[in-house]
């Protein structure tokens, strides 16, 4: 299927197989609902006024401003329903296409805002390989706690440092104690570093004391987006034990703009990840048949650097790890059974983080904490520049893409720069 918006047929990231929802505020309008189309974007309002769209998904939008909690809260039915009528709208053949001059701005002229009003966020620890490579440098013979098999590793991470790609990092202030120091010492953290993870956004939400059950926590997954919870690795050590982490996480916590539906997702579905022979039983509150036949997603991940001295030689970023959703022990809708299986309510809007996603192998990792070993070897890149950890002026972007020999689609950028600490140069 093609559509009339040329530069959406064949685009890498935004095909009509796509249509992820965001807000975005063209040059000198409001934030308001509108779906990525190629090099475009569809806003929603203007389709609205035009009379285009109709039922539930007119109801929707209509009621839409600034963030779209209140459309995910209306849940699976009523996305397909809009999702249906844009696929309309934007079809070739489509007789909108004479009102594209209303309906569309180029994307370049739009700023992309922070999509929902996240109520909370909840950082979970499900990429495997992450959580055995951190857990080997603390413990080389043991590297996975006990639990790990058991359930879904989360905290309670900080909705209000949430923010869209292209915010910058201020490199935070904070205890730091290395193990040589024999007490800490306060000042900008010299262990800056990124988490390559994917976000998942709630739809509707669940009352308190009401379980999600694993069969129906599909249906409250509104979409994804990218997700870097950029963490003070100096910071962290010294802090966190015994309640985990606190100032080294709450620091900055970027986000891909776009939501990309499920629906957009489903020719990239596969089975959750093999658990080994030797592995616990998985409870039946988190075992579901088709969650463990296609509640995985295989989407390509990767992280790419620019430092200043790259930007100086015109350089392009250069991409510094290759990942796989895949890697992902537990499934989102594990995710949010888990989360609900005490009662606790989510609510539309919500955010939750992955956790790290990393491969098994060199290359794969989705942190420098893991690619430099905690620090002991340094990556090189083109210039000749090493980095134990991020530096002042780093850009950071993380990309992810699902392609298939009929379609590719993507999520969009998700980049910040690193900046000095406060009250440094
Ligand atoms: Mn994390």
């Amino acid at each position: 299927m093609t559509s009339w918006v040329t530069s959406s047929n064949g685009h890498p990231d935004f095909p009509l197989d796509n249509l992820p929802i965001g807000i975005v505020s063209p040059a000198g309008g409001t934030p308001r609902p509108a779906i990525a189309i190629g090099e475009q974007v569809l806003d929603l309002h203007a389709a609205l006024e035009a009379g285009l769209l109709t039922g539930a998904a007119r109801d929707a939008v209509e009621t839409t401003g600034a963030t779209l909690n209140t459309l995910l809260a209306r849940g699976t039915a009523v996305r397909h329903a809009l999702r249906q009528q844009v696929v309309a709208i934007l079809a070739t053949g489509s007789t909108a296409e004479r009102l594209s001059h209303r309906l569309l701005h180029a994307a370049a002229d739009c700023t992309l805002q922070l999509p929902c009003a996240i109520g909370d966020y909840t950082d979970f620890y499900a990429g495997i390989h992450h959580a055995t490579h951190v857990g080997r440098l603390l413990r080389p013979d043991n590297p996975l706690m006990p639990n790990y098999k058991y359930l879904p590793v989360a905290y309670h991470g900080r909705a209000s440092t949430v923010r869209p790609s292209g915010a910058p990092l201020r490199r935070p202030n904070g205890q730091r104690k290395p193990a040589s120091d024999p007490v800490p010492s306060f000042g900008p953290s010299r262990n800056l570093d990124f988490e390559l993870e994917l976000g998942i956004w709630i739809g509707v939400g669940n009352g308190i004391g009401e379980a999600i059950p694993i069969a129906q926590a599909a249906d409250h997954i509104a979409g994804y987006c990218l997700l870097n919870d950029w963490s003070a690795r100096d910071i962290q050590g010294w802090e966190y034990q015994p309640l985990g982490p606190f100032l080294a996480k709450n620091l900055l916590t970027t986000v891909s703009p776009w939501i990309v539906m499920p629906e957009a997702l489903t020719p990239f579905r596969v089975p959750a990840m093999a658990r080994d022979a030797a592995d616990p039983p998985i409870f039946s509150y988190l075992a579901d048949a088709s969650d463990q036949g296609a509640g995985g997603l295989d989407l390509a991940l990767e992280i790419s650097m620019l430092t200043p001295a790259m930007r100086a030689q015109s350089l392009h970023p250069h991409r510094i790890a290759k990942s796989n959703a895949r890697f992902l022990f537990w499934t989102p809708a594990q995710m949010v059974a888990h989360h609900t299986s005490n009662g606790c309510a989510l609510r539309p809007g919500d955010l939750f983080g992955s956790g790290t996603i990393s491969g098994p192998d060199k290359g794969q990792e989705g942190s420098l904490l893991e690619m430099t070993e905690g620090g002991r070897a340094p990556i090189a890149l083109p210039t000749g520049e090493t980095r134990r950890f991020l530096e002042d002026g780093d850009t950071v972007i993380l990309a992810a893409r699902a392609t298939n020999g009929r379609t590719s689609i993507g999520f969009g950028l998700c980049e910040g720069t690193v900046l000095p600490a406060p009250g440094s140069a």
